[in-house]
């Protein structure tokens, strides 16, 4: 599918359903953009199943800093083996790129600068390069058919119960496009009792789905299913025995997508319901007070740690919190919920002592969301590649943006 850069996701999503079609890597924010998702290297729930977007792009149109426009292909450019991109550009000046020399976490998606790999292709540069490097016109993606799948909310006394059965249902999954699995899980969410605790009762009303007991959490799997989901549903009903969930799941099946509407909906009732509270901060008291979040990942194995160091680190600094996120990628959103200003200051200190954690084990303070101009993650990506990887990336900015003309100050200062 050939799209514009300016083409809304849920757009994107309608025109290819009504051809039986689906692009995979979008995440839960559908008014992002073709261009902000690549550009971001953005990823969804279903990030297990599918990856991220890099996956998914085979051609883009970029602009370069010097007006010239570069039609790339997957495969077209790739690194010579001593760490040089050479890209010859229509004007007869070609342009020599230096490939970063620093390593990238192993895990399951990242949003933390440029990419850097040995003999890596050119296109990869561009992806999640935050518009620092060219401005990005139209892509080719990959497209798959539009799968069937069902939805289950499944409620869970635990972090570690959460992390139990993430696991269960992971291993009961294929990894795309492998052979046929068990279960074809593509994402897992999961929504901590102190998420839940934030969203109103009406919220819940609307979903029709009860307020779980206080230090219960939610999870939120997507199953793709062959037929009915009879089989897909033996199936999860045996992890949830296997996993000692006794309470039945509340199961939206395929086709009913009003079903799995009111189940996204409680969902992204978690998020909006944390931006209500620091607007209400905001107008009541302080108007510099502002979201304050992490968006971690972790190699899933390190998943329940990386779940205590969360809660210990916001409880050391005496800070209220909430966790949520795409837990079937190890990638977590612990949440400050600021009452002051003096909140967010302490947040910001624990979500560095955080990010640290989670690098030392083998994680990355950069999931999903990209970098940016924000201050604090700017310096998590200098605490994850070191002032030399730093230096690294300005020297890629500089060999295709000498002027500093795109997005400047995005990533590290200028
Ligand atoms: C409520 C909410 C939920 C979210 N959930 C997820 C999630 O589940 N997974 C996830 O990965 N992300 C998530 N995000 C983050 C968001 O989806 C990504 O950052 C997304 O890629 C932003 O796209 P956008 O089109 O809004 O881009 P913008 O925010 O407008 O831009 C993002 C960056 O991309 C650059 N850019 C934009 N367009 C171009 C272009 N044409 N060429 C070159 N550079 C460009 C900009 O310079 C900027 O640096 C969420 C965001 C919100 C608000």
């Amino acid at each position: 599918m050939r799209a514009g850069a300016g083409v809304p996701l849920a757009d994107l999503q309608r025109v290819l359903g009504a051809d039986g079609l689906f692009y995979p890597p979008v995440p839960t924010y559908d008014g992002a953009f073709v261009g902000g998702t690549i550009a971001t290297n953005a990823a969804g729930p279903a990030t297990f199943k599918y990856g991220s977007a890099r996956r998914w792009v085979e051609a883009l149109t970029i602009v370069l800093a010097d007006g010239s426009i570069l039609e790339l292909h997957r495969g077209d450019i790739t690194a010579s083996p001593d760490g040089w991109l050479d890209l010859p550009l229509a004007s007869g000046t070609p342009v020599r790129i230096p490939v970063p020399a620093y390593v990238m976490p192993d895990v399951a998606k990242l949003s933390a600068g440029y990419f850097a790999r040995p003999g890596m292709d050119l296109i990869d540069l561009f992806i999640g390069s935050e518009g620092t490097l060219g401005f990005i016109t139209d892509a080719t993606l990959r497209v798959v058919p539009l799968p069937r799948r069902l939805v289950a909310l499944i409620t869970v006394a635990s972090d570690a119960r959460a992390v139990r059965l993430t696991a269960a249902l992971r291993n009961k999954a294929e990894s795309y496009p492998g052979a046929t699995a068990a279960l074809d899980v593509s994402a897992v969410e999961y929504m901590d009792s102190r998420s839940l605790a934030l969203v109103p009762d009406e919220v819940f009303q609307r979903a029709n789905v009860p307020r779980p007991l206080p230090d219960a959490g939610f999870l939120l799997a997507q199953i793709e299913v062959d037929g009915s989901g009879g089989e897909s549903l033996e199936q999860l009903d045996e992890a949830l025995t296997a996993c000692a969930v006794d309470r039945d799941p509340d199961v939206a099946l395929p086709g009913d997508d009003r079903g799995a509407a009111r189940l996204f909906a409680l969902r992204e009732g978690v998020p909006s319901s944390v931006n209500a509270r620091i607007a209400a901060v905001k107008a009541r008291l302080q108007q510099d007070v502002e979201k304050t979040a992490g968006d971690m990942i972790v190699p899933f194995d390190r998943l329940e740690e990386s779940l205590s160091l969360y809660r210990s680190t916001f409880e050391r600094h005496g800070l209220e919190y909430a966790i949520w996120g795409h837990v079937s990628d190890g990638n977590m959103h612990p949440n400050v919920v600021p009452g002051s200003m003096d909140d967010v200051s302490r947040g910001r200190v624990a979500l560095l002592e955080i990010a640290r954690g989670i690098m030392a084990m083998g994680g990355a303070p950069l999931a999903e969301h990209g970098v940016g101009r924000s201050a604090l993650k700017q310096q998590m990506l200098r605490d994850l590649y070191g002032d030399r990887g730093i230096e690294d990336m300005r020297a890629v900015k500089r060999a295709l943006d000498p002027n500093w003309k795109f997005a400047s100050g995005v990533l590290f200062p200028p």
